[in-house]
């Protein structure tokens, strides 16, 4: 979609950690974690509110397993997806943020 930042990123393989058919991956660029990664489908679609596409909710979820484990996140990472304002969502793309840590504990603040 014209003028939606998320589109565009995604169309730009200079910016992408990992892509498939249907989504990509790019990093956040305000990391809360360590590792923090958002997983977007390439067509626009505004929200969670809005993924009707049961298919394409299967495949998002299967895309954002393999970003993690392609970053070497796996059994140590957490999704967080934001719905609308009230929701905390600021960018009106749909957009699964990916956050892990590869030494330490996610629950612990200190550990890198
Ligand atoms: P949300 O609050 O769920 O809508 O999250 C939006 C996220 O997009 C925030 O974590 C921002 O840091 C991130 N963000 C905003 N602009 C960019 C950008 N140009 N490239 C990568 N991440 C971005
Ligand atoms: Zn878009």
């Amino acid at each position: 979609m014209k003028d939606c930042l998320f589109c565009e990123i995604a169309a730009d393989k200079s910016k992408l950690v990992w892509e498939n058919d249907v989504a990509a991956a790019f990093k956040d660029i305000h990391p809360k974690a360590p590792v923090h990664v958002l997983v977007v489908p390439k067509q626009h679609i505004a929200s969670l509110d809005d993924l009707g596409d049961v298919e394409l909710a299967g495949r998002l979820l299967a895309a954002v397993r393999e970003v993690a484990h392609h970053l070497g996140l796996k059994g140590r990472w957490r999704v967080q997806v934001n719905v609308g304002r009230a929701g905390g969502q600021v960018i009106d793309h749909l957009h699964v943020h990916v956050l892990g840590i590869k030494n330490g504990s996610l629950a612990d603040p200190l550990a890198g």
